[in-house]
C-alpha cells in the first residue's frame, strides 16, 4: 500500500475512531435517559390505577353492604350503615342514595339535606353512573366524583385517584375511563385519547406533545391511569447520563485512535524492518513432517520461514511475507531460505537421496530471470538432487498461464519436484492444471478441517483428491489433526499429509533425532519379532 493511502486510511480511521465511541455513548445517554423517564412514568400511572382499583373495589363492598341492609333507605338505621362505611373505607368520602339526580340522605348530610349531583357524565360498561366534577355548596372550592350503582352512590374527593408525584408538580396524572376516554380526575395536560394507544396492551410508554407518556389499564375496572413527564426531564436525565458516559467514550475513542496510529506506524514500519532483517539475517527456519500415510514414515519437511525478532519476539509468516511480497523483498528472503534449507538440511540430503524439503517459493521468485540458476548453485552446494526438492507455490501465484507453463516446465525439465500449495483456495479448473507440470497437489486446511463436521465443505475434499487423480498428482494433505482424518485420507487413497497430529514445526535437527528414534524403534520390533 502506498504510504499516503495508508495516511489517509488512518486518519479516517483515527476520525471514525473518535467519533463512534462518542456518538455511541451520546445514543447510549438518550436511550438510557429515555428507559430511566419511561419507569418513571410508568411509576405514577401503576400508582394511579393502584388508587382506581382499591376506590372501585371499596365502592363495590359499600353498595353490597347498603342493598344487603333490611332497614328502608335513609332511615335511622340506614344512615348508620352509610355512616360506619364511611368511617371503615380510606378513599370514599360519602355514600347516599339517591333518586334521579338527587342524593336524599347522606352519611354527611343525613336524610335532612338533599344533595343535588346533576346528571350523569356517562354510564359505565360495568353499570355504573359516573358523574365527575361534581360540586357541592359546603366546599364549593373541591371536585368530587360521585359513583352510583343502583340507588345507591359514592362521594369521592377527585384528587384523592390521583394523589401522587406531589414533589413533581408539572407531571400530568389522570384517572381515565377506558370506555369513553373520559377523565374521572386530572391534574395538568392530559390528552384523553392517549388512553386508545394501549390497544390491547396492559401497558404503553411513548413520547407525545413533549411528554413521555405511559397508559396502565385497571385489570378490575374499564379504567385506566395516565402519567406524563414533560420531555425537558428527559433532556436533564440524557445530560445526567451523557456527563458520566461521553468521557468514557472519549477515552476509549482516544485509546482506540492511538492503538490504530500505533498499529499504522507498525504497518508503516514493517517494510523498513523487514529489510532490516534481512540484512541482520533474522530469519530462520523450522520444518515440519510430512509423513507417508501409508507406513506412518516421515518422507520429508515442509521449510516454514520464522522471523526472530531484536526483542526475541517470534514472528510468524503470515504478518511478514505478504509486506515482503507486497516491497519486492521476497526473492532476497527467498534465496535466505534457501540457505538456510542448505545450511539446515544439506549433509541429511547427501545421505538421504529420497528425503523431500518442500520449500515455499512466490509469484515474484518465478518472474526473475535467475531463480533456476541460483536453485542449481544451492543444489549443487548441498550436493544434493534436485528431486531433493518440492518447490511449492500456491494457486495465486500460477494466475499468469504463459509464466506458470514456463516455469513449472521449466523447473520440472532441471529435476526439481512442483507442488501446487493451498489447493481449493483459489480458482484453478482441471483444464488449467491439466496443461501444468506438476507433482504434488496440497490439499488445503480448510478442506481438511471440514471432514466429517456435515460442513458443506466437506464434500469438497472428496471432490479435489477425484480431481488429483484424474491428473495423475501426488496428494499432500495439509493440517491434519486428528487420527479419523488421517484415516479418511489414507482411505481415499491420499498418500501423504501433514499437521499438528505428525508433529508441529521444529529445528532440522529435531526432524532428525526424531527419524532416528523411529528407525531404532522400529529396529527394535523387528528384532523382538
Ligand atoms: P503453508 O505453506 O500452507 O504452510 C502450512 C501452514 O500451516 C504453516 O503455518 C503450518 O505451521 C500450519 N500448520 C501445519 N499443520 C497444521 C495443523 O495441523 N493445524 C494448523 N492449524 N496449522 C497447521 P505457518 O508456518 O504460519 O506458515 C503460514 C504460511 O506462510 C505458509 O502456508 C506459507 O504460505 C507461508 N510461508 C511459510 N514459510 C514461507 C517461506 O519460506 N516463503 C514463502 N514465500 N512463504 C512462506
Ligand atoms: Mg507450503
Ligand atoms: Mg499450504
Amino acid at each position: 500500500m502506498k504510504k499516503t493511502v495508508i495516511v489517509l486510511f488512518t486518519l479516517i480511521l483515527v476520525a471514525a475512531g473518535i467519533g463512534l465511541p462518542l456518538w455511541l455513548a451520546i445514543e447510549e445517554s438518550a436511550r438510557q435517559a429515555f428507559k430511566a423517564e419511561s419507569t418513571h412514568a410508568l411509576g405514577y400511572a401503576r400508582d394511579v390505577v393502584l388508587r382506581v382499583d382499591e376506590t372501585g373495589r371499596q365502592v363495590q363492598v359499600a353498595v353490597r353492604r347498603l342493598e344487603a341492609q333490611a332497614a328502608p333507605p335513609c332511615s335511622p338505621a340506614s344512615i348508620d350503615l352509610m355512616r360506619d362505611i364511611d368511617l371503615a373505607s380510606t378513599y370514599i368520602q360519602a355514600v347516599g342514595y339517591v333518586e334521579g339526580s338527587r342524593m336524599l340522605c347522606s352519611s354527611i348530610a343525613g336524610p335532612e339535606r338533599i344533595l343535588e349531583l346533576g346528571p350523569p357524565s356517562y354510564t359505565s360498561s360495568g353499570g355504573a353512573l359516573v358523574r365527575s366534577d361534581v360540586r357541592f355548596p359546603f366546599a364549593p372550592q373541591h371536585s368530587y366524583v360521585v359513583l352510583q350503582f343502583g340507588r345507591y352512590a359514592a362521594i369521592l374527593h377527585g384528587r384523592l385517584l390521583i394523589d401522587t408525584a406531589k414533589g413533581e408538580a408539572d407531571v400530568s396524572l389522570a384517572a381515565i375511563s377506558v370506555d369513553y376516554s373520559a377523565p374521572l380526575s386530572a391534574r395538568g395536560y392530559v390528552d384523553p385519547t392517549w388512553v386508545a394507544r394501549l390497544g390491547n396492551a396492559r401497558e404503553a410508554v411513548f413520547s407525545e406533545d413533549g411528554h413521555i407518556v405511559a397508559v396502565v389499564r385497571s385489570t378490575g375496572f374499564q379504567a385506566a391511569g395516565i402519567a406524563a413527564v414533560p420531555l425537558r426531564y428527559l433532556e436533564a436525565r440524557s445530560h445526567d447520563f451523557a456527563m458520566r458516559l461521553v468521557p468514557a467514550g472519549l477515552l476509549a475513542g482516544i485509546v482506540l485512535s492511538l492503538a490504530i496510529l500505533f498499529l499504522a506506524r507498525h504497518q508503516m514500519a514493517l517494510p523498513a524492518a523487514v529489510k532490516a532483517a534481512l540484512r541482520r539475517k533474522e530469519f530462520f527456519l523450522e520444518y515440519q513432517p510430512v509423513v507417508d500415510l501409508r507406513t506412518g514414515k516421515w518422507m520429508g519437511v515442509e521449510a516454514l520461514v520464522r522471523w526472530r525478532r531484536p526483542t526475541g519476539e517470534i514472528v510468524m509468516p503470515d504478518m511478514f511475507i505478504p509486506i515482503a511480497e507486497q516491497h519486492e523483498l521476497i526473492v532476497q528472503l527467498t534465496e535466505q531460505v534457501l540457505t538456510g534449507v542448505c545450511h539446515d538440511a544439506g549433509s541429511y540430503l547427501q545421505s538421504h537421496p529420497d528425503f523431500h524439503v518442500g520449500i515455499n517459493v512466490s509469484p515474484a521468485d518465478f518472474h526473475t530471470p535467475n531463480f533456476m540458476h541460483k536453485l542449481q548453485l544451492k543444489l549443487e552446494a548441498m550436493q544434493a538432487r534436485p528431486g531433493n526438492l518440492i518447490l511449492e507455490v500456491t494457486e495465486r501465484g500460477l494466475l499468469d498461464p504463459v509464466v506458470a507453463r514456463e516455469t513449472t516446465g521449466s523447473l520440472r525439465r532441471h529435476g526439481f519436484a512442483v507442488a501446487i500449495d493451498d489447493f481449493g483456495t483459489g480458482y484453478s479448473s482441471l483444464s488449467y492444471l491439466e496443461s501444468l507440470e506438476l507433482d504434488y497437489l496440497k490439499i488445503d486446511r480448510s478442506f481438511i478441517e471440514a471432514i466429517g463436521t456435515g460442513a458443506p465443505t466437506s464434500q469438497v475434499v472428496g471432490h479435489i483428491i477425484g480431481m488429483a487423480k484424474d491428473l495423475g498428482l501426488c496428494m499432500i494433505a495439509e493440517g491434519v489433526e486428528s487420527q479419523a482424518q488421517a484415516e479418511f485420507l489414507r482411505k481415499r487413497g491420499v498418500q501423504y499429509a501433514q499437521g499438528w497430529l505428525f508433529g508441529r514445526s521444529m529445528a532440522f535437527s529435531d526432524i532428525v533425532r526424531r527419524i532416528e528414534e523411529m528407525e531404532q524403534e522400529a529396529g527394535a520390533v523387528q528384532v523382538a519379532g
